[in-house]
């Protein structure tokens, strides 16, 4: 649905070409191949990744910005490397727009605290919708309580998708910040983030995109988007778990005050007066996980090598494939019919508990996930407990799917022979 065109996709390997750069995805689980669909919770790492990882730790491991010495240097130039890395591959002005985190969930209370804590009080909103992953509802629960500011959602429809109507109605000038998801985790909806952002600017909003779902997957353009931040993890774009980043326009980070304290976030420190360093450096309290910064280097140029709009393109075929298949088994409901999808399908079968179905299709080699995916607020919305789903890496293939859907069909003989 992203890109559709046989010439975007001319000489771009295919799936099972890409799978060979994926060790893990080359064993057998309980006797068959595996089939790794669950992707949005996290993904498989290229060998490209392992390899700069081991390399690093092999040859330059050493403390950042704090060392003189050949080592130390080498870390500081390879951390500041990546920063560059991650603010070209997701269209940032500069590389100090650009602080390193453990992942999204670090990110979003980075700005909920940071920003949050200096800019929210009483009377003040902050928007979201019911699409949020608990990560972008928690943190601004927390500081809301702190704060006295009031959490306000924008409802979905019944096809997953938030109603920009909606979504307008619930801005107005008490709102200081909007924050909702790129792409969801639990249905894949696609929001429209540049018309939602623009929305939340004419209201005088600033805007915070939690893009975990979506940098792996598609081409993303802050500022294009023009959000004021975006929260990104690693381990759902092919690097490791542990790094991540929070986007923050330049401008705004100039204003925010530090949300922990430690090494590396200072330019002095006396019992009288503490002076704090310049963003990125104030916000990255502590020693940063540099090897996981070298390997999300390594994942952007493996993306930057098959080019994000390909990827797109590829995989959005195989997702066609699998909603098309899906409908194909008897007694399975599709949750959420976005307009635009990318990455996850979520289901239910009938007369079958997703845990139950999740255990099944792992003794057929197929690994899905099933609950609530740390979005409750969308299942309360369909009113069911819990959903199994199927998400897609780069290297997903039909044969994946074909596997997925022959060991649905064997699970629902078991329920009802
Ligand atoms: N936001 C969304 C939409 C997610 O899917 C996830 C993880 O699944 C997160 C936030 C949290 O990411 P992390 O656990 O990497 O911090």
């Amino acid at each position: 649905m992203v890109v559709e065109s046989a010439e975007v996709l001319r000489d771009f390997p295919d799936a099972a070409t890409l799978r060979r750069d994926f060790p893990a995805l080359t064993q057998s689980v309980h006797g068959h191949p595996l089939a790794y669909l669950d992707n949005a919770a996290t993904t498989q790492k290229p060998e490209a990744v392992i390899r700069a990882e081991g390399e690093y730790y092999r040859r330059d491991n050493a403390n950042v910005h704090r060392g003189v010495h050949t080592l130390s240097e080498r870390a500081t130039a390879e951390f500041e490397a990546a920063r560059a890395a991650v603010a070209r591959f997701i269209g940032a002005a500069e590389a100090d727009e650009i602080v390193f985190t453990r992942g999204t969930t670090e990110a979003i209370n980075l700005a909920a605290n940071a920003w949050g804590g200096a800019n929210l009080g009483a009377g003040d909103e902050i928007l979201i919708t019911e699409l949020e992953h608990h990560s972008n509802i928690v943190p601004w629960q927390l500081i809301a309580a702190r704060s006295g500011a009031k959490l306000v959602v924008a409802p979905i429809d019944e096809d997953g998708n938030v109603p920009l109507e909606d979504f307008s109605e619930r801005l107005n000038s008490r709102t200081r910040i909007a924050a909702f998801g790129h792409v969801s985790n639990a249905l894949g909806s696609v929001n429209p983030v540049a018309e939602m952002t623009r929305l939340a600017h004419a209201a005088g909003a600033l805007v915070l995109v939690d893009g975990a779902q979506a940098v792996g997957h598609l081409p993303v353009d802050v500022g294009g988007i023009d959000c004021d931040f975006y929260a990104f993890s690693g381990h759902k774009m092919y690097a490791t778990m542990g790094i991540g980043g929070l986007y923050i326009r330049a401008g705004i980070a100039a204003d925010m005050p530090p949300w922990q304290g430690g090494g590396e976030m200072i330019r002095s420190v006396s019992f009288e007066n503490t002076l704090y360093a310049e963003p990125p450096h104030r916000f990255e309290a502590g020693t940063p996980n540099v090897a996981g910064a070298v390997g999300l280097k390594a994942a952007i140029a493996y993306l930057d090598n098959l080019g994000m709009a390909r990827l797109a393109a590829g995989e959005d075929e195989t997702l066609e494939y699998a909603l098309e298949q899906l409908r194909s088994v008897q007694g399975l409901n599709l949750v959420g019919r976005p307009a635009e999808r990318v990455g996850a399908i979520s289901f239910t079968i009938d007369g079958i508990h997703p845990h139950d179905l999740g255990t099944l299709l792992d003794h057929a080699g197929v690994a899905i996930r099933t609950g609530h995916h740390c979005a409750q607020p969308v299942m309360e919305h369909y009113h069911i407990p819990a959903t199994a789903r199927a998400s897609l890496g780069l290297y997903s293939t039909t044969g994946e799917i074909d596997q997925l859907v022959a060991a649905l069909n064997e699970a629902r003989k078991v329920f009802s022979p």
